[in-house]
């Protein structure tokens, strides 16, 4: 089995835009009986590469049971068990960052697939949208938007930079 799972979050936002009803399985590195307090690999990436990791951060400041935070490399993090799901977080981020669908405490257990075995990560490609999830040999490549996440997985996502002259 090739070596990298790549989630192409650009994609995946096509996939979601114009279609609300669309629920995406979510990916996991293990299971458990409180698969609804973990983070998923989407919310980790978007923490990561689309979060534009603001300076004053109006998604922190907003959260009404502080459970955002910002880790030692300036990435957001939730803490679960503090979130609540009341989506201020989304709805005040400037760039439109996190998926509606983010903070779902979802019920259907059967969204949830584990990524640390190999055929949790076949299923898990073929429950997502076509395209949005597939396996590469292929390692991190940013000509081709191409990042790494972990040692398993790679996300596609414009990442956002600035220039100072
Ligand atoms: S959804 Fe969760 S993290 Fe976001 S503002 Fe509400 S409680 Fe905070
Ligand atoms: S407001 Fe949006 S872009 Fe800014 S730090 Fe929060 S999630 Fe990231």
């Amino acid at each position: 089995m090739p070596k990298n799972l790549v989630i192409d979050m650009i994609r995946l936002r096509e996939a979601m835009s114009g279609n609300s009803d669309l629920t995406l399985p979510e990916g996991l590195f293990c299971q458990s009986p409180n698969s609804n307090g973990l983070k998923t690999i989407r919310e980790l990436a978007t923490f990561m590469f689309t979060c534009r990791k603001c300076e004053d951060a109006p998604c922190i400041a907003v959260c009404p049971t502080e459970a955002l935070e910002k880790d030692s490399d300036g990435v957001v993090t939730r803490r679960t068990n503090l979130c609540v799901s009341c989506k201020s977080c989304v709805t005040i981020c400037p760039f439109g960052t996190m998926m509606t669908d983010f903070f779902v405490h979802h019920r259907n257990r059967e969204l949830f697939y584990n990524l640390g075995d190999e055929d949790e990560v076949k299923k898990f490609i073929d429950a997502c949208p076509a395209g949005t999830a597939y396996l590469t040999d292929d390692g991190e490549s940013p000509e081709k938007n191409i990042y790494r996440l972990n040692e398993k997985v790679l996300i596609r996502e414009y990442l956002y930079k600035t220039e100072i002259k």
